[in-house]
């Protein structure tokens, strides 16, 4: 790709977007601006996940464009973003600006083949989210600075989970870090208790989901290193490699005791099977609430581990799955392939079952 990006290659048009890390700015491979240097480069299949990552289009080869000249109103709404890109835009803020709202979402639908909305909130969780990215970094700055002299670090704290250091309830950390994976990029917090998320980041909601969490467990976010981290990071990577798809880091989900019920209900469910809300619901010895087992394996926060892609529909249909069906897809497609079917209920699961008295 790097090639590609040298020689203005043409062909690899739409294939990848390169971002330029000193900059922060996302281009077509055919970008006429300056060849940035190798070490400065980070490549992107789609705008979105560019966006996700904390950098803005480039004015000058328009990554967004779909060919035409880029309409007026979508420069407007372009330039709109960037002014504040932290903020919402209202209709009513774009119409102070002079833009009539319905017709600018429209032609920026039509022209970016994404909504405004959809645009605007990956550049939102994009800024929000480098930090975390940047994670190391930041940690050694506030080691080497301690926490009074760093006014610029207390910033991307309070851009990450809206509560300054100072305000937080507890002086214990929840460590934030950013994993790359096939299935795009994911967060995960954790701290001494275990791996409290595991989410794909452009997941809808995720930015409130930190915020809930952050305010139960009254912990500062910090981006950095902690064990648990490390093994999520280690254990990942076997698992989409197929070494092993069995996970040991410690899991510290926050949610009710129903919930936590049900998790641990799904820990049950081994790699490359499948069980129905039903079952789950008679394993938490609560076999009617079926509706209410579906809403808790929809809440669950750590992705993966728990692994509520595993729970389909009673007749074998994927049903939902908040970060996408084609991911569940995929993850149970990739379970399948590594495992050889075992018919029958595990240990686990049979004494839970009998516990039940189902
Ligand atoms: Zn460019």
């Amino acid at each position: 790709m790097y090639r590609a990006l040298v020689e203005h290659d043409g062909s690899f048009e739409g294939v990848f977007f390169v971002a330029v890390t000193t900059t922060r700015i996302f281009c077509r491979p055919t970008c006429r601006a300056r060849t940035p240097r190798r070490e400065n480069v980070e490549f992107f299949g789609t705008p979105q996940e560019a966006l996700l990552g904390g950098y803005r289009p480039c004015l000058r080869c328009r990554p967004l464009d779909n060919g035409e000249r880029t309409p007026n109103l979508v420069t407007a709404l372009l330039a709109a973003v960037e002014a504040n890109p932290g903020d919402r835009l209202r209709d009513a803020d774009l119409e102070a600006r002079g833009i009539v709202a319905s017709t600018a979402r429209r032609q920026f639908k039509r022209y970016c083949g994404m909504s405004f909305q959809a645009y605007h909130r990956a550049r939102r969780v994009g800024l929000a989210l480098s930090g975390v990215r940047e994670g190391k970094k930041m940690l050694d700055l506030q080691l080497d600075q301690g926490y009074e002299s760093g006014s610029g670090f207390r910033d991307a704290f309070s851009r990450l989970v809206g509560v300054a250091p100072s305000r937080a309830a507890s002086t214990t950390c929840l460590y934030a870090q950013w994993f790359e994976t096939p299935l795009g990029s994911m967060l995960a917090l954790a701290d001494d208790a275990g791996l409290a998320l595991l989410e794909f980041v452009d997941r809808r909601g995720l930015e409130s989901e930190l915020t809930r969490i952050q305010r139960r467990l009254g912990r500062v976010m910090l981006p950095g290193k902690h064990r648990f981290l490390e093994q999520t990071g280690r254990e990942l990577t076997d698992y989409f490699s197929g070494r092993s798809l069995v996970f040991s880091t410690p899991l510290a989900p926050e949610g009710t005791p129903f919930q936590r019920d049900v998790w641990n209900a799904l820990l049950l469910i081994p790699a490359g099977r499948t069980q129905s809300y039903a079952h789950i619901a008679s394993l938490v010895g609560r076999p009617t609430a079926v509706r209410a087992v579906g809403r808790a394996n929809g809440d669950n926060n750590v992705c993966i581990m728990i692994p509520c892609h595993r729970v389909v529909g009673a007749d074998g249909s994927l049903t939902g799955y908040g970060g996408g069906l084609w991911r569940k897809a995929w993850l149970l497609e990739h379970e399948r392939k590594f495992t050889s079917q075992e018919p029958g209920n595990s240990q686990a699961e049979l004494a839970l079952l009998q516990q039940a008295g189902a």
